[in-house]
Formats: structure tokens, C-alpha cells, sequence
């Protein structure tokens, strides 16, 4: 199969969809793999590394898209790519299309088949190409939440381990899934008093049988979030339901009760939050205070560590992509429920019924 990576122009996305490791990989199966100059660079692979993998640079963004069978990108087309794709075209990328209607659309008129990362899906429900965004997200949480409690970024001026004589910072994480296991780890690795919220209590049994002696679990309910809410130093709000809006588990008059320069980091800002005063901040202007409590709010955290991004999604995404340059999309799909699940539209045709009821198309 023909395989072209376009460079993303998304702003501020400096992702790309392979690797030079997994363009050898597809390249050693016998596939033709065509990444467009400096595709990889915003994520530390140049050019050449694709090439010396076995893989051809094309200069433009029109020439990957005219030459591929299969597209593999990161983020949903925008605007200027939904002409690029062409009839019968695959292309494998994140989508989101119930958040956004022009895209499902454009994608429909175009007539091709848009396999979404988003809605791949395990026989435990599991979203494996969502997972490695949620590890960085995670893990980044705990590392930002550090950095902005520092005195000079507004925060309480506590150090998250403390020292010895001093006690460490008090980290709070709502939600122990993968986001709020990856905080834990990160929290209670540096020496945090962590404690993990959640209204799973099977869950909360498997992370205290496996976290650290500094990480305590305890129930997700109003009244013991407003019991602690006062003495955390940062909280990391890391809540899904899954197809629903966050719920506000930090109401506005909370704040009151926290201390000057408390921390929250609001890893659920691209579901609507899960903090009521959170509203989407961007790398550049990350952070803003409301009654002395700083919010950090990005929606697009994995985006700020694109080379550990790029390995991790790629990681995930590489197996499925060798599958369908293997097979074709109908032989890959046909054998693999994970991937049939990741169909979203095929020639016109909405196939995702989550899609088709957003916004009320035939399915
Ligand atoms: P997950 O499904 O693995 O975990 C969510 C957890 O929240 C579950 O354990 C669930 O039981 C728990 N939960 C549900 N209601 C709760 C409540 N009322 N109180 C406490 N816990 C509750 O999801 P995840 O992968 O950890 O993702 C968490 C959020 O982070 C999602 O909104 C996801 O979209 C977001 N996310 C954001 C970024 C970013 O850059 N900002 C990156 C990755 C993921």
C-alpha cells in the first residue's frame, strides 16, 4: 500500500503520525511510505532519518495527499485539507466528528473512509489509542501542577516532596483512571501526600492494592471533596464519563475555602471540566487566577512534549496501521473488531451511530 504523512498545520502541532522506526517497519512489509518535508521535525526526526528508513520526502502537502492510498495524520483535518482528500482515500487520525460538524460534512462529501483513532476499541471498552494521550496528560499534570506552586508562578510556594523536617505538598487527583494513575505515580514518585478520588470502588480497591504507602484512596462524593478541598495544596481534576460532559465536582464556591495560591489543574478541560471556574487555556497563556487560585486549563497538553507524544501515539497506532497496509480496510476491519469499531464514515455513509445521531444524519 501507498502511505502518506502530511505534515500538521494545526496550530501549534508539532506531532507527527510515524516515526522513522515505523515507516521501516511499514517500508520491511513491503509498503511505500511518503512523509512531507519536515513533517517530522517539530517532534525531533528530520528528513533524512525517514530516508535512510526507507521512506521518500515529498515537498508539499499536495503531493502526499495526490500519491497515498492511506493517509495517516495526528489531529482531525482542518479546513484547508478536507479538498486534499480524495475519493476512496483511508485516512487513519484522530477525528472527533461529534465535536464538530463541518468536519463530518466535508468528510462525507469527500467520499472517503475515516477510520478515527478516537473510537478504536477493545473488547473491555478500552480506547487504546486514547490511553498514551491520557499517560502524558497524566504525568504532565503532576510536573506542571510542581512547576506553578512555585512562589514566582502565584502558586503557595510549596515544594512537592518537602525535606526532611518538612512535610511534602498535599496532591488531591479526582479520577483514578488512567490520567489520575499517571498523576499518582508522578506525585507520590517525587514524595506527595496523594489521594486519588473516585466513585468506583472496584477501582479504588485495585489502586490501593497497587500505588505507593503515600497514596491514599477515598470515596468521590460532595461532601468528602468540600472536606479536603481546604488543606490540598494542588488538585488535578482527571474525571470522564464517557459520551458526557464533565460533571462539576469543584463548584466556584469552593474556592473560598482553599488556601492563597492552591493549584488546580484541570485535565478535563476538553470535556467541559470538571471544575466549575475552568474554562480552555492554551500553552502560551496557560494559567489565570480566580480568588487567589491558579487555574491551569490546557486542552491540548501532550501537545507542549511532542517528541514523548509523537513515541507514545505512535506506539499504539503502528500495529493497527501495518494491519490495514497488510490487509486493506475491508479485510483489516472484517478481522478486527478494534479496528471495525474505529469506522466512522465510508464513502459517504456515516457509520458511527454516536456520529449519525449528533447531528442527526441517516445511518
Ligand atoms: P478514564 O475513563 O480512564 O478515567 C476517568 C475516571 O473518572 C474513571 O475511573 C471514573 O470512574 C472516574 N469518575 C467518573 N465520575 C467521577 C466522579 N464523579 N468523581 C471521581 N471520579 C469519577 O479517563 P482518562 O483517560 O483518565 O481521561 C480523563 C480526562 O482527561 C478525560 O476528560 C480526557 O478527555 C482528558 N484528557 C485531557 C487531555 C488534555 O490535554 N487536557 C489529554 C488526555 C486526556
Amino acid at each position: 500500500m501507498i502511505i502518506g504523512v502530511p505534515k500538521e498545520i494545526k496550530n501549534n502541532e508539532n506531532r507527527v503520525a510515524l516515526t522513522p522506526g515505523g515507516a521501516q517497519e511499514l517500508v520491511k512489509r513491503g509498503h511505500e511510505v511518503y512523509i512531507q518535508t519536515h513533517a517530522g521535525e517539530g517532534s525531533g526526526f528530520p528528513d533524512d532519518e525517514y530516508v535512510q528508513a526507507g521512506a521518500s520526502i515529498l515537498p508539499t502537502i499536495e503531493a502526499v495527499y495526490d500519491k497515498a492510498e492511506m493517509i495517516m495524520k495526528v489531529k482531525e483535518p482542518i479546513e484547508p485539507e478536507y479538498e486534499l482528500i480524495k475519493k476512496d482515500q483511508l485516512v487513519f487520525t484522530y477525528f472527533h466528528f461529534a465535536s464538530y460538524e463541518p468536519l463530518t460534512h466535508a468528510m462525507i462529501k469527500s467520499g472517503a473512509v475515516c477510520l478515527a483513532y478516537e473510537t478504536v476499541e477493545k473488547a473491555d471498552h478500552s480506547l487504546p489509542l486514547l490511553v498514551p494521550m491520557s499517560e502524558v496528560a497524566g504525568r504532565m499534570a503532576i510536573q506542571e501542577g510542581a512547576k506553578y506552586l512555585e512562589k514566582p508562578l502565584k502558586g503557595r510556594g510549596i515544594l512537592l516532596g518537602g525535606v526532611p523536617g518538612v512535610r511534602p505538598a498535599k496532591v488531591l487527583i479526582l479520577g483514578g483512571g488512567v490520567v489520575g494513575t499517571n498523576a499518582a505515580k508522578m506525585a507520590a514518585g517525587m514524595g506527595a501526600d496523594v489521594t486519588i478520588m473516585d466513585v468506583n470502588l472496584p477501582r479504588l480497591r485495585y489502586l490501593d492494592d497497587v500505588m505507593p504507602a503515600n497514596v491514599n484512596t477515598f470515596m468521590s462524593n460532595e461532601y468528602n471533596i468540600r472536606e479536603l478541598v481546604p488543606t490540598h495544596d494542588l488538585i488535578v481534576g482527571a474525571v470522564l464519563i464517557h459520551g458526557a460532559k464533565a460533571p462539576h465536582l469543584i463548584t466556584r464556591d469552593m474556592l473560598k475555602e482553599m488556601r492563597e495560591g492552591t493549584v488546580l489543574v484541570d485535565v478535563a478541560v476538553d470535556q467541559g471540566g470538571c471544575i466549575e471556574t475552568c474554562k480552555p487555556t492554551t500553552h502560551e497563556d496557560p494559567t489565570y487566577v480566580i480568588d487567589g487560585i491558579l487555574h491551569y486549563c490546557v486542552a491540548n497538553m501532550p501537545g507542549a512534549v511532542p517528541y514523548t507524544s509523537t513515541l507514545a501515539l505512535t506506539n499504539a497506532t503502528l500495529p493497527y496501521a501495518i494491519e490495514l497496509a497488510n490487509k486493506g480496510w475491508k479485510k483489516a476491519c472484517k478481522e478486527n473488531r478494534e479496528l471495525l469499531l474505529g469506522l466512522n464514515v465510508i464513502k459517504g455513509d456515516v457509520v458511527y451511530e454516536a456520529v449519525a445521531e449528533a447531528f442527526d444524519l441517516p445511518f
